[in-house]
């Protein structure tokens, strides 16, 4: 028998796996206050749990731990790069962040992943598997517990596509947000998608306030099919329309992300296109520099050239800004986590 993955629960699932063992479901909340508030693992020294209610949870589940495999100090800025260890001997990326509106956390939601966009370091060598919610939570609670701080803001950012673990990732987002948890906003958790229009669509209907960001990087499907594998399945109005649906259900300003490539995706034509396509949407393009990674041999556009985009898109009545690199010396970059180190050595 498979046994259950304890702090992949939500609370009310927690609840009802208690009351199914016949116990009171408060001691669910009390397991989940655990794990999810207290960023504890070892359910043995939860002593507000009776001895014996301990030995049964034990017994028919079990609880999925990450560990710190390694750590990177920028010397830049104050971001660090955590590799971490799964409990199949996977490793992951995590990127820890300060701003000014607090410490934001970069996780992943797949070892690898199956996307295969060309300037993309994540996916050179496919997915390996999906994470778990617990996964996912436990970036966030090792890097809390390993800089003393608080995370308040998420970004779903690193390795992996999250709408092809849409399921785990839900669960992960109603979890962190839950207040008997680490109760963080929903506002302050980012989304990004490479745009599976479908899942767009299903999303909205979730109804969650959370932030969508979808990579766009081109107006034109001739360009964007030649760096994302996914325009061959979803055309750019296609994908926009989802967008305005998703805009219209949630009310929520949409993000677009636009990596600048010299003379491929920063000319003239591709600013009037893409202020044509984003004109009435409540939107914001911010613009990546693309940050080298060996298996692509286009380079970014020079810091005159990148700023004359942005002001190209604002003349053009569009909001834009230039995200900022963090970690650069560490390769925490956007599109710059590898697996550099694929399994414990
Ligand atoms: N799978 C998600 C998350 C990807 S990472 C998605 O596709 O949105 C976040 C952003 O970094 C995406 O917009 C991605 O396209 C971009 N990116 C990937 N590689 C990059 C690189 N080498 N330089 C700059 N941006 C990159």
């Amino acid at each position: 028998m498979n046994k259950i993955e304890l702090n992949s629960m939500s609370l009310d699932e927690l609840k009802d796996f208690i009351v199914n063992i016949g116990e009171k479901s408060f001691r669910g909340q009390q397991i989940f206050t655990y794990f999810n508030r207290n960023k504890n693992i070892d359910i043995e020294s939860l002593a507000l749990l009776p001895k014996e209610l301990r030995k049964k949870i034990i017994d028919i589940s079990f609880i999925n731990e990450v560990k710190i495999y390694k750590k990177f100090d920028s010397d830049i800025d104050n971001t660090k790069k955590y590799l971490f260890a799964l409990s199949d001997d996977n490793i992951i990326e995590s990127v820890f962040m300060q701003y000014k509106h607090g410490n934001t956390a970069c996780i992943s939601t797949q070892v690898g992943c199956r996307m295969g966009c060309k300037f993309c370091a994540s996916t050179k060598e496919g997915l390996i598997r999906n994470l778990t919610p617990a996964e996912m939570l436990n970036q966030i609670y090792m890097m809390e517990k390993d800089t003393k701080e608080t995370i308040s803001n998420v970004v779903l950012m690193g390795s992996g596509e999250p709408l092809d673990n849409y399921e785990n990732v839900l669960k992960f987002i109603n979890i962190i947000h839950d207040e008997n948890g680490h109760n963080m906003s929903l506002r302050n958790i980012t989304l990004s998608t490479c745009g599976i229009v479908p899942k767009i669509y299903e999303l909205a209907k979730e109804n969650l306030p959370i932030t969508l960001s979808i990579s766009l990087h081109s107006p034109f499907d001739k360009v964007r099919l030649k760096m994302m594998p996914i325009s061959k399945k979803y055309s750019i109005s296609e994908l926009i329309k989802a967008c305005k649906a998703y805009g219209n259900s949630t009310n929520r300003r949409l993000t677009f992300e636009y990596t600048l490539i010299e003379d491929i995706n920063d000319s003239e034509t591709e600013l009037d296109e893409l202020a044509n396509i984003l004109r009435g949407l409540n939107a914001h393009v911010n613009l990546i520099p693309l940050n080298p990674i060996k298996e692509y041999d286009k380079e970014s556009p020079n810091r005159d050239n990148i700023e004359m985009f942005q002001k190209g898109l604002l003349n053009r009545g569009i909001p834009a800004t230039i995200r900022r690199e963090m970690g650069s010396d560490i390769s925490a970059s956007c599109g710059q986590l590898r697996r550099s180190i694929t399994h414990i050595q």
